[in-house]
């Protein structure tokens, strides 16, 4: 599936202008000297966030993995037909 790993490659990709927080992970202004979304957050409560960002991707990737089997199912029995 080389589209799939070219939009993570992209989506990882740095933006023009932006900077990668090396905190929280987020992309931020670069005139900015803080990172927004982290900057008024604790550790413990930045993990939280962290935590429930990760599981939300996997979330994300288990439902596309699902699509995925769905449409080959699809796509075997509109064969078969
Ligand atoms: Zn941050």
């Amino acid at each position: 599936m080389w589209w799939h790993a070219y939009r993570v490659r992209k989506s990882v990709q740095k933006r023009e202008g932006q900077t990668l927080c090396k905190r929280c992970g987020l992309l931020y202004e670069k005139p900015l000297t803080e990172c927004p979304h982290c900057s008024g957050v604790s550790d413990a409560e930045l993990r939280m966030l962290l935590r429930q960002r990760k599981g939300f991707r996997m979330g994300l990737g288990r439902l596309m993995l699902v699509v995925a089997i769905l449409i080959v199912l699809g796509l075997y029995l509109y064969n078969q037909g």
